[in-house]
């Protein structure tokens, strides 16, 4: 390469969501390209991006971090653009899912501190809304799209693998956290992105009857159109209506809310959902803990509202010890799901981008951020072709 392109590499630009340390509001800017730094890293060139609930606890000030400003987001696919020598499964052109987490390659760090869009990694790693990022490991860190007909994708492919990169693999694994079987009974707290993709997991799985829980009207219908009895909690105490159809409780619950939950009055409160979990959970029944919990002490400059949040429970151990619960909660893990998932959406046994509400361009970002928030969009993707 000729030096003066090599400087024009360099110097080269993108547009992308920023988050600058204030709560409520991103932006969208030129900031540079990222270019390749180890002989593993490979480029890539992002077709389509998502907005994830767990960017909103950043959005709404409670989540730690880096130091702002950093690149949001940890959902998308697109097209590698570049390659390091050390690549040997990919090249240039190939369509890949970015799955939210970095493979670790042989650093053997723990996943959560490698996550992008300025998850506990120093924001150094990038983030996917942004035209190009830079993927680390990138042969074990990005996951191959099967050719499709004619070579393009369609825009509901899309929609479909772009879920594969975080909450189609959370939504399933939530399932594998309560010890779920076909034939369970399954509550679902949360019938935002992460719930519904649970509920969407529980339909290809074989559940028998599936209850998903929320209050707001648009998110629940959704959920009844995909076969589960919607519980409002707003109307009455969701554990009596549960129980009132299932008066053993259901064999699993799934929490896919985190700890921005509401309680009746819709006031945060970090503690309703693990109690309706326990209340509702069946004896020997399993829960799955998905929803994000990931409060600190203090406030900073980084998350400027975190001492609204609260992250104590008070439990009977007793009635835990005799309701011989499984109970696992964690970030899930795309990359390893990803044979499993990919193949069911490349079969059409699995849609999981039936939950895209909006697809729009990167500046409509700091608005559908906004819309999000308030639970009027289900789930944004920003398209960049
Ligand atoms: P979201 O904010 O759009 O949806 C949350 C939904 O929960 C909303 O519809 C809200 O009305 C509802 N809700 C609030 N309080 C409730 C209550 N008490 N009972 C039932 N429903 C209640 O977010 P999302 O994109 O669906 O993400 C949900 C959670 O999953 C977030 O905490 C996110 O960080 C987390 N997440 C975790 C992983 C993981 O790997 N574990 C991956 C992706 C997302
Ligand atoms: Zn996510």
């Amino acid at each position: 390469m000729a030096l003066a392109n090599i400087t024009a590499a360099v110097n080269a630009t993108m547009r992308a969501v920023l988050w600058e340390g204030n709560a409520y509001n991103v932006t969208v800017a030129d900031v540079p390209r990222p270019t390749l730094i180890n002989a593993t890293d490979a480029i890539v060139k992002l077709s389509r991006a998502a907005i994830c609930g767990s960017d909103l606890h950043i959005y709404r000030g409670t989540n730690p971090g880096p130091p702002a400003p950093w690149v949001l987001g940890h959902e998308g696919i697109g097209y590698v653009s570049e390659v390091g020598e050390g690549v040997g499964s990919l090249s240039v052109g190939d369509p890949v899912i970015i799955p939210f987490a970095t493979a670790e390659g042989h650093l053997h760090t723990d996943l959560t501190t490698q996550m992008y869009g300025g998850y506990g990694n120093g924001g150094g790693m990038g983030g996917t809304q942004a035209e190009f990022i830079r993927i680390p490991f990138a042969d074990d860190g990005l996951i191959p799209i099967p050719a499709t007909q004619g070579g393009n994708m369609t825009e509901s492919q899309a929609n479909d693998y772009v879920m594969v990169s975080d909450i189609f693999a959370t939504g399933w694994e939530a399932l594998d956290y309560a010890g779920f079987k076909a034939g369970d009974t399954v509550a679902i707290f949360g019938a935002g992105p992460v719930g519904l993709m649970a509920l969407h997991a529980a339909r290809i799985r074989g559940a028998s009857r599936i209850y998903s829980v929320d209050y707001v009207p648009e998110r629940l219908s959704i959920a009844q159109e995909q076969g589960a009895t919607p519980i409002n909690f707003r109307e009455a105490d969701p554990v009596e209506q549960i129980m009132a159809l299932e008066p053993n409780g259901v064999t699993r619950s799934i929490d896919a809310v985190g700890y921005e939950q509401v309680n009746r009055n819709l006031t945060v409160q970090s503690d309703v959902i693990t109690r309706n979990m326990l209340a509702v959970t069946s004896t020997g029944g399993g829960m799955g803990t998905v929803g994000v919990y990931n409060m600190p002490a203090s406030d900073s400059e980084v998350a400027p509202r975190a001492s609204t949040m609260d992250d104590t429970l008070e439990l009977s151990l007793a009635s835990f010890f005799f309701g011989q619960f499984k109970w696992q909660a964690g970030p899930s893990d795309p990359i390893g799901l990803a044979p499993e998932l990919v193949a069911l959406v490349a079969s059409g046994v699995a849609s999981p981008g039936f939950i895209v509400s909006d697809v729009i361009s990167i500046e409509d970002a700091p608005e559908a951020y906004r819309r999000f928030e308030r639970h009027e969009i289900t789930k944004a993707v920003i398209a960049f072709d």
